[in-house]
This record gives C-alpha cells, structure tokens and sequence, in this order.
C-alpha cells in the first residue's frame, strides 16, 4: 500500500484507542473538561452502564457559537498554546484530543452557553468525517455534553464493554476519585434515571471529612491519621489509616498529584514503604493523599489517559512522601482505636 494520510475521522477512531477505553475514560475527560471550565456543579447521567447514553451537565465557562465546532477537532485546546504553558500545566486537559477522539465512536452532542451570549448553540457530531452541524437550543451558562450510542461504529471496540454493572461500577470508581480530588465541586451520579450519589460541596474540615466518608466509608475517617506536611516547596496532606485499620482489599487507595488522580509508581512505593511492615500479612493500607509541589517540578504528559506523572527531582519526591508517613505511623496508637462515643 502506498503511504497516505489517514483521513480525520480514522485518525482520531486510532487516538481513541488510547483515551476512549471504556465508558469510564469518557465520563473521566467530561468531566476534567467541566473542571477545567471552572463549574461548580456538575450533573452526570448514565443510561446502560454507559453504553447507551453518558450525558455531563455543567455551569462551567461554555463554548462560545464559533468554537462549538473547533472543540470538537484534533488536537484543538484552548489550554495550552507553547511548550512553556505544556511545561507548567495547571488544567486536567491539555491533548485536546478527548472531544474528537469520543465524537469519532460515538453520537456526541455538545450544547453551550457562555455568559456573553444571549442564547445557547448546540452541535452534534455523529462519528462522521468530522463534519459538525451547529444550530440554536436552549441551556443556561455552561455546558451539557451528551454521548450516545459509545463505540457503535466501532464493533471491535464495543465487543469489549463489560456488562452495564461492571461499566458502571468503573464509572462509580471515576466519580469517587474525581470527588475525593474537589470538594469545592457539587457532584451528583444518576444511572437508568436513579440518583446514585450526591456529593455536596464545602472545603471545611468537617464537610471535608463528611464527603472522604461517603467515599471511603465511616470507618476509615474514624480511624485515619490526619496528614500535613509542607517543607521545600513540597506539602503532602490527606489521611492515613494506620496499620491497625488495614483492610482486607486494596479499595481506599487514592493519590493525587496537584490535584490530578494518579496511580503513580513512585507515590505507591513511598507508601508502601512508609508501611513497611506493620501491616498485617494479606491486608492493604488505606489512605486519600494529595501531593502539591510547584507544576514546573512534574511532567504531566507521560501517559495518554494523563493518570502517570514523571518528577524532576524523583528521588526527594519519593524520599519526602515516605519520611512524612513513615513519622505519621510512628506516632499512631497500635492497637486498634476504640470506637469514638459521638
Ligand atoms: P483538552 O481538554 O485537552 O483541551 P478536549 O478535547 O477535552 O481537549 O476539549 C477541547 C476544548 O473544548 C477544551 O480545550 C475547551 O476549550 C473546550 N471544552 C470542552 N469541554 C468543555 C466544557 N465542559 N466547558 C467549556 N469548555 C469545554
Ligand atoms: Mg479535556
């Protein structure tokens, strides 16, 4: 075969391999976008695991009439514009691949307002040559993305959908770690019209704490080391269950990196290492750790689906993180605590 260009829409079904997995991966860079946007309330509706609909509802900046159809082409972001915005990367999003890659395996339909336009627009893109039809509707500031019909044009991909409660149960596991990451954010999930979970927001401790036990359950509040430490332009903070509440299963790992979800390598072996071995054979620690350093200190654009990071200086990361938990866990009590009388 003679080399030529692949046309748009096989290029962007090939980037889709890499950022659309699942159900999961969709609702994850939604909802990045309505973060990156600025909401402060966003509303996800699942039909069928997913499969049939993933509708993302948000009261972020919009898209303004004119960029509705750029939004939805190859690598069009309005995040990063040189190589010094890419190496100080503060957005989730930054490939500006995630709306074409979707739209090319899937029905989307994007409506929009900004707060400088008088109505709403909407634009559908049907996994066509890339081709947009864009026409009035009718939606408050923000933006309503809807995802139909994922993977149709794509039987090979579809093929390898689990079953409505297994894409489900991934999508319930992105908004647990996506909730865990803002709690200035109102989160609500509906699946097949049922409200599945409702996080409200408030960055007090206390409504802090109210939403990492809606997470990760009563019991892992009660009993975590409260963690928070800065030194040399590094703060790690969060919570740590002490190795007396170890658990059976590896359920209530989270880490996060300036805010965004990781499963880091480094980070985990830090922890795990900070555990050593105080936890009981066959049960896992627990904790919900956020790692700030300066954005300039961390390559975010290692990994397509953005969930890995590399450091610059990756042996004082690792140190720093493994000498605050290490000290956090020499302090615990050992035996298990007694239930606080409320
Ligand atoms: P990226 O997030 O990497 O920039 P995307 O394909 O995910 O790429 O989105 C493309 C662009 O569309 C974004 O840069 C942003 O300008 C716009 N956009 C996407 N979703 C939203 C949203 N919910 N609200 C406002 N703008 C959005
Ligand atoms: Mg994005």
């Amino acid at each position: 075969m003679a080399i030529q260009i692949l046309p748009a829409r096989l290029a962007n079904q090939i980037a889709a391999g890499e950022v659309v997995e699942r159900p999961a991966s969709v609702v994850k860079e939604l909802i990045e976008n309505s973060l990156d946007a600025g909401a402060t309330r966003i509303d996800i509706d699942i039909e069928k695991g997913g499969a049939k609909l993933i509708r993302i509802r948000d009261n972020g900046s919009g898209i303004g009439k004119d960029e509705l159809a750029l939004a939805l082409s190859r690598h069009a972001t309005s995040k990063v514009s040189t190589l010094e915005d890419l190496e100080r990367i503060m957005s989730l999003g930054f490939r500006g691949e995630a709306l074409a890659s979707i739209s090319s395996v899937a029905r989307l339909t994007l409506t929009a307002k900004t707060p400088e336009q008088s109505e709403a627009w909407q634009a559908m893109a049907e996994g066509r040559d890339m081709e947009v039809k864009v026409m009035p509707a009718s939606h408050p500031k923000g933006a309503t993305i809807e995802v139909r019909d994922l993977f149709f044009n794509t039987p090979a991909r579809r093929k390898f959908m689990r079953t409505e409660k297994t894409e489900f149960g991934h999508i319930d596991e992105v908004i647990r770690r996506i909730g865990l990451s803002r709690f200035d954010v109102d989160i609500m999930l509906r699946h097949n019209g049922k409200q599945v979970r409702q996080y409200r927001a408030g960055n007090l401790p206390s409504q802090q704490d109210k939403r990492v036990a809606a997470v990760c359950g009563p019991a892992f509040i009660q009993s975590a080391l409260k963690i928070d430490c800065e030194h040399h332009g590094f703060r790690l903070w969060g919570w740590l269950a002490p190795p007396s509440a170890a658990r059976a299963q590896n359920d209530v790992q989270y880490t996060y990196v300036n805010g965004r979800m990781m499963r880091d390598k480094l980070l985990n072996h830090a922890i795990r290492q900070a555990y050593g071995e105080q936890l009981p054979p066959d049960t896992h620690g627990a904790f919900v750790l956020y790692f700030e350093l300066d954005a300039t200190e961390v390559d975010v654009n290692v990994h397509p689906a953005k969930h890995e990071v590399r450091f610059h200086q990756s042996r004082l990361v690792h140190d720093f993180i493994y000498q605050v938990l290490a000290q956090a866990l020499e302090q615990a009590p050992t035996a298990p605590a007694e239930p606080s009388v409320v």
